[in-house]
């Protein structure tokens, strides 16, 4: 797929019109989002999506005739969801611990189990908080992923709860708020990790990529950099672990970044120490910013599933932002292929660090 691919939205039909969706969104052909959007049931004026992905409940909301609010982290979602709703939806870019207390009447949540338990545990202190009294929580997981665990806590914290639908490990439960929702606890928490004689501090929020430790891997890849490292670009640079021990060497820094959560991690992090866009790939990049070298720790994963895509487009990217005779470094799980696709842009490619994780380095021609 080549970055303008990536980078196109594309028009899928759904009950009562289209949405927009885009390679690197959540929510499109997912089973959860199908299911959640097909069962729950209209209730009061206002609805509140807390995962909106790029927006199939959301659209169900509106087809019941629901005003809808819609938070969102990613970009890649936010651009889908910009698109499909315009004016009709409130999209906003935020957490979903981060709502308005009691203004809304239902609120719908696919569980975000793969942002771990604490960010889950957070989204639904989030509706419990927006709820407004005999407002009601549609909920949605997989019993393999802590649906019980998650609906025992969403009774606790609001009230009486129905499970109303099992479908292989899927559960769809509605509950609905009949007490005060507990105070937000505190949310950030900080760890510190020593590279190269140097003492850094980070801060993180729930769901990040390896909050609490920074990533072997990407350990490995700032063992490999040079000294000197001119203009750096850090794509997915999630709460800043491979750009904040660069600060001071890098002539500037630039961190890209699609969840919003990462990107408050990474400006915390960093101040004014590096430009952090809240971006999907090189998207909020002008068309001229080139760059000395860029890095990254691509994702591969999207939900469960290994998916490549994004990495490709990262790739692309680096290849298309770099000056000429410019370095990629790029760290990678032994198994990855990434070696072909690199080849395909890159004149150079080369293996410098094997260990638990690869590095490789790829030049672009001079
Ligand atoms: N560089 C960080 C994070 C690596 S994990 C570190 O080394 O710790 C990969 C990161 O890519 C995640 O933070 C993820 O949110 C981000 N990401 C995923 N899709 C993206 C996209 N489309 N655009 C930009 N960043 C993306």
């Amino acid at each position: 797929m080549s970055l303008e691919t990536y980078h196109t939205l594309r028009k899928i039909p759904v009950k009562g019109g289209f949405l927009y969706t885009k390679a690197g969104a959540r929510g499109s052909q997912d089973p959860a989002y199908e299911l959640l959007a097909d069962h729950l049931e209209p209730h009061g004026q206002t609805a509140l999506d807390l995962n909106p992905g790029i927006g199939l409940v959301t659209n169900a909301l509106r087809q019941h005739g629901l005003r809808v609010q819609a938070i969102e982290t990613s970009r890649a979602s936010l651009r889908c969801l910009e698109a499909s709703f315009g004016a009709s939806v409130r999209v906003t870019r935020g957490l979903p611990w981060e709502t308005e207390p009691d203004s809304t009447d239902l609120v719908a949540l696919v569980l975000p189990a793969n942002r771990g338990t604490r960010f889950v545990e957070l989204s639904l202190l989030g509706a419990a908080r927006a709820l407004r009294a005999g407002g009601r929580l549609w909920m949605f997981g997989s019993k393999n992923k802590g649906f019980e665990h998650y609906f025992r806590l969403a009774q606790d914290w609001l009230g009486y709860g129905l499970l109303v639908r099992r479908d292989g490990p899927f559960r769809l439960a509605v509950v609905e708020k009949e007490k005060p929702a507990p105070v937000l606890p505190p949310v950030w928490r900080s760890f510190e990790w020593e590279f190269s004689g140097q003492k850094l501090l980070f801060s993180y929020l729930p769901g990040v990529f390896s909050g609490g430790q920074v990533d072997p891997g990407s350990a490995m890849l700032l063992r490999q950099l040079p000294h000197d490292l001119g203009h750096v670009l850090d794509i997915g640079g999630g709460y800043g672990a491979l750009s904040c021990p660069l600060v001071g060497r890098a002539q500037c820094l630039t961190l890209l970044e699609d969840d919003w959560a990462s990107v408050l991690c990474a400006q915390k992090n960093l101040g004014e120490q590096a430009c952090v866009l809240h971006s999907d790939v090189d998207e909020a990049l002008t068309k001229d910013q080139l760059f000395t070298t860029v890095i990254t720790n691509p994702p591969f994963h999207v939900g469960d599933l290994v998916v490549l895509e994004t990495a490709t487009a990262f790739i692309e990217a680096a290849y298309a932002r770099l000056e000429r005779g410019g370095k990629f470094y790029l760290v990678a799980n032994r198994f990855l292929p990434y070696e072909p696709l690199l080849e395909s842009c890159f004149a150079t490619v080369r293996t410098v660090a094997v260990d638990s994780h690869k590095v490789l380095m790829a030049q672009k021609l001079g």
